[in-house]
């Protein structure tokens, strides 16, 4: 499959990974948008929020645990930091397997834009 995150999951494209298990990985932004931005995905490909289903419950609540257990670790929890999901065109989406940005280290504004 011709998947950007399905390439680094797989380890055919290089990631500066953060944590890794059986369900998720997560891994540092390229083109970060605050000094503390990273991504956590399911390993399994799912293209779209659109595309969930009951089964994704689980591995969709982990993926929110991972993203709060980096960001202690990355030493923005106190601080506070953003996470987002974006769902097609309309939502700013680009890479086109789900993706939870974690967002710190700086003041976030709202809305969004
Ligand atoms: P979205 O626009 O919500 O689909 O977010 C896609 C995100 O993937 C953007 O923040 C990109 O900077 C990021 N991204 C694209 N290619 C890579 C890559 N090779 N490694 C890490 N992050 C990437």
């Amino acid at each position: 499959m011709d998947c950007l995150f399905c390439k680094i999951t797989n380890g055919d494209i290089p990631a500066t990974i953060l944590y890794e298990d059986d369900d998720v990985i997560a891994f540092e932004d390229i083109m970060p948008q605050a000094p503390t931005h990273f991504l956590v995905i399911p390993k399994r490909h799912i293209s779209t929020l659109n595309d969930l289903t009951d089964e994704d419950a689980p591995a969709i609540g982990k993926l929110q645990i991972t993203a709060a257990k980096i960001a202690k670790q990355k030493g923005i929890s106190d601080a506070g930091y953003r996470v987002a999901m974006n769902c097609n065109e309309m939502g700013g989406q680009t890479v086109y397997h789900i993706h939870m940005h974690v967002l710190g280290g700086r003041p976030m504004t709202w809305p969004p834009g």
